[in-house]
């Protein structure tokens, strides 16, 4: 509980509350009016506890009840979007940075030539999701996606995984100085290229997120299904097997047990149809997936400006080495997700395009999703 009560004080003490810790889990504040009626509280001094064992007097906080929701009112829209730094690491340039291009850059239908390195800044745009996955268990998640502004690059798996834990590690918040600032300005993506290519890069990611807890859902959804299946199953087969025998007599009796037989059998498919129908409920799945906040992070780089050839057609494109994490990022991809390794790049306009998608699935021809998004050029089909 010690992260709450530290997150609690850092929240108080900024809305100008005096903060001291008195007990191994209690803090005592002295709030000031707006803060005292945002919480309800009568008096100028509070004690707030923060486990089982606090004082009786104290106002008990935790993760439970609707803490989380009083302190996320309070701070409302404030924190959704923050500008940082990141330091410059002493670390040298990889020296031999062509074969670290050739393990990053898999090009099957072109070649390219490194024409220049340098230092420079780039801007990174990172963004986080939460989602809230519920059926009959809920899962709770944050998902971090990212861009470099300067190269158009998709910022995902273990640079963005790099890059969080170097930002969380450094204590010392640093805002963006003049001169990262101009020199990370030029950028590579407009504000509805990133807008485009958010929605299937978060699609992605969330199913890569949410996959074990899905298959587990499925895995006791089948095993319900089964248990009510057998269930339902054993007492029909029970009321056929009677309805057989009583087939051929022709008492009264007989005549009588067979219609209740008969019923049994409605009611007991009536009984499964209901009980399907609540397991259907029961496991409906809803996901939603919302913006949480932005970080615009200016971070040190080497760039790479690497010329692209295919047939008679040449083309620029920039890949930066980022220097805090000593990684370099994934060559950009104009019309996917980022995330698979090889790029083809196109005739007509030298786009540089991951293999997703790349082939027509109505006439099989090979087509460039950054020229034609929408219909393939050959056959105009979706
Ligand atoms: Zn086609
Ligand atoms: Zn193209």
């Amino acid at each position: 509980m010690s992260a709450l009560r530290a997150f609690v004080t850092d929240l108080l003490e900024s809305e100008g509350a005096a903060v001291e810790l008195v007990e191994p889990d209690c803090l005592d504040v002295l709030a000031p009016e707006l803060l005292r009626r945002a919480f309800g509280w009568q008096e100028d001094l509070t004690r707030l506890g923060f486990s089982a064992a606090s004082a009786h007097s104290a106002v008990r906080v935790g993760l439970e009840g609707d803490w989380l929701a009083r302190f996320g009112a309070l701070i409302g829209e404030r924190g959704r979007w923050a500008a940082r730094q990141l330091p410059t690491p002493n670390a040298a340039i990889p020296n031999q940075p062509e074969h670290l291009i050739e393990r990053a850059l898999d090009l099957p239908n072109a070649v390219w030539r490194l024409v220049d390195s340098r230092q420079t800044w780039t801007c990174c745009l990172l963004l986080a999701f939460r989602t809230t996955a519920s059926s009959d268990e809920k899962r709770d998640g944050l998902i971090w996606l990212g861009f470099n502004l300067g190269t158009g690059a998709v910022l995902n798996g273990p640079l963005l995984e790099r890059l969080g834990r170097i930002l969380a590690e450094q204590s010392v918040w640093h805002p963006s100085d003049l001169e990262a600032d101009t020199t990370a300005r030029a950028t590579a993506l407009s504000a509805e290229q990133i807008a485009a290519r958010i929605p299937p890069l978060l699609n992605h990611l969330v199913r890569d997120d949410l996959e074990p807890f899905l298959r587990s859902m499925h895995r006791r959804l089948e095993r319900d299904r089964g248990r009510v299946h057998t269930y339902h199953n054993d007492l029909r087969q029970t009321a056929l097997a009677k309805l057989a025998k009583l087939e051929t007599a022709t008492t009264d009796k007989a005549a009588a047990d067979r219609k209740r037989e008969a019923l049994r059998v409605a009611a007991i498919e009536r009984e499964y149809a209901a009980k399907s129908d609540d397991l259907e409920h029961k496991y409906a799945l809803k996901i939603c997936v919302e913006w949480a906040q932005g970080l615009i992070l200016h971070a040190p780089v080497q760039r790479y400006d690497i010329m692209i050839k295919r047939r008679k057609g040449e083309r620029l494109i920039a890949l930066d080495w980022h220097a805090s994490v000593r990684m370099l990022e994934a060559p950009l991809d104009e019309a996917g997700t980022g995330l698979e390794q090889s790029r083809y790049v196109c005739d007509e306009n030298l786009h540089v395009t991951s293999t997703a998608g790349r082939v027509c699935p109505s006439c099989g021809k090979a087509r460039c999703r950054a020229c034609h998004p929408k219909t393939c050029a050959r056959c105009a089909k979706v």
